[in-house]
């Protein structure tokens, strides 16, 4: 095997990102290994993806077991661990049928596709307006990107798909002023991850979803990042006492290995009837077979206790840290997704920061220019949590410093 290194990125690799100088080879729990034999304690989850941590033995045995047995069929056939995993988020949701894809951005395309199909054919035409939020992501296709709200995302890739409109976030009456008849359905992030880690206030949440029934129109939940326990319940609309009418997942669902699913009503499901949509790869066996393991996991209450008592944890060092350094001000979030927004003298850095945490061997995320993103696996152990927060005091220390230097 050719010796590659993170220079070899940039001789191979199309530039549409610009990974960390190190390569991960390894992970165990919240701890990662890299080329030099370096370690880190991992804050960012695989951005919210890696809900069990690394290596975990029941997906490690979930995942081996399957392969020994059969990898693909496609959808001309059904298989047993996509059966056994609808199954499970059917008796674990709101949920009456499930389509399974291999990415968020496919779900959340299953469900605006649904959306839009809906609309056409019970109503008719005209009925095809999707709403969303400023700041919101809902991935990367098209279709997708364009629903989502950070115009970053959409330059240079017009035409874009018409029948979207942006509205500020958490305003209720915003979106009261731009409901009618032509809309098929409002979509939003119970928590904004990529946006700022920005949290819906449960009055906007019952807002919308009074909106949306008022006017006939679909509300889906994009539970992409907050789902599969990240909130510290499985899905996070159950913290706001609402039901969407569907609901897209991924990231964690498969705690690192590729999946995507949609979940809905049965009447709303009969829609995507026959022929009208479909993915070769959706509810590829070992995908599903280690999303079960997966959600045994994530739905097990010690597990979701941990996320509170955690998220409790790291929110109180976080906010010890931010009044001690003044870097970043204090946390918001939900459970294990949590945004502390950098100061002004920090504002557009917030990357310097999660840099000069790797350097200290602490791998946190940005949520833009200007939040830090804490998203770590949902059993991290109380002491993995402390030694990161040592890690980054440190960090904030050293960025503290010259400041402090020139005011004296
Ligand atoms: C990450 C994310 C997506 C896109 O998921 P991919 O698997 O990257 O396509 C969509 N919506 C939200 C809320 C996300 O956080």
């Amino acid at each position: 095997m050719s010796e590659v290194t993170r220079a070899t990125f940039d001789e191979v690799m199309v530039p549409n990102y610009q990974p960390a100088p190190i390569i991960p080879v390894r992970g165990q729990g919240s701890r990662l290994w890299d080329q030099q034999g370096r370690e880190y304690v991992d804050f960012a989850g695989g951005i919210a993806v890696t809900v069990l941590g690394h290596a975990h033995p029941k997906m490690v045995a979930a995942l081996t077991e399957q392969a020994g047995r059969l990898w693909h069929v496609s959808n001309v056939m059904t298989n047993e661990p996509a059966l056994r995993l609808a199954q499970r988020l059917v008796a674990l949701t709101f949920a009456e049928r499930v389509f399974f894809c291999n990415s968020g951005a496919e779900a959340n395309e299953a469900a605006f596709k649904l959306a839009r199909r809906w609309g056409n054919t019970r109503f008719g035409p005209h009925k095809n307006t999707i709403l969303s939020f400023h700041n919101a992501f809902h991935g990367r296709t098209l279709f997708t990107v364009s629903v989502g709200g950070q115009p970053k995302y959409t330059q240079g890739f017009e035409p874009l798909p018409g029948g979207i409109r942006h509205l500020p976030f958490n305003d209720a009456d915003a979106l009261a002023a731009a409901m009618n008849d032509t809309v098929c359905a409002v979509v939003m992030e119970p928590v904004q991850g990529e946006g700022g880690v920005m949290p819906a206030t449960a009055e906007f949440a019952r807002a919308v979803r009074a909106l949306c029934d008022k006017h006939q129109a679909l509300l889906i939940y994009d539970e992409v990042q907050t789902g599969n326990g990240r909130t510290g319940t499985l899905f996070a609309y159950e913290q706001f006492g609402i039901v969407p009418d569907v609901l897209t997942t991924a990231k964690g669902l498969g705690g690192g290995f590729p999946i995507g699913a949609m979940l809905t009503t049965r009447s709303l499901a009969e829609v995507l009837a026959f022929g009208t949509h479909g993915s070769t790869y959706g509810g590829n066996p070992l995908a599903c077979a280690v999303a079960a393991a997966v959600l045994d996991e994530v739905s097990n209450p010690a597990l979701l206790r941990n996320v509170a008592e955690r998220s409790a944890q790291l929110r109180a060092g976080l906010d010890v840290l931010s009044a001690r350094y003044g870097l970043f001000g204090p946390a918001r979030g939900m459970g294990l997704l949590l945004g502390a927004p950098v100061a002004e003298a920090w504002k557009g850095r917030a990357k310097d920061i999660v840099n000069a945490a790797l350097a200290e061997g602490l791998w946190l995320l940005v949520a833009g220019p200007d939040v830090l993103r804490f998203a770590p696996a949902l059993n991290i152990t109380e002491a993995d949590v402390s030694e990161g927060l040592a890690r980054l005091e440190r960090v904030c220390a050293a960025l503290a410093a010259p400041r402090e230097a020139a005011n004296a």
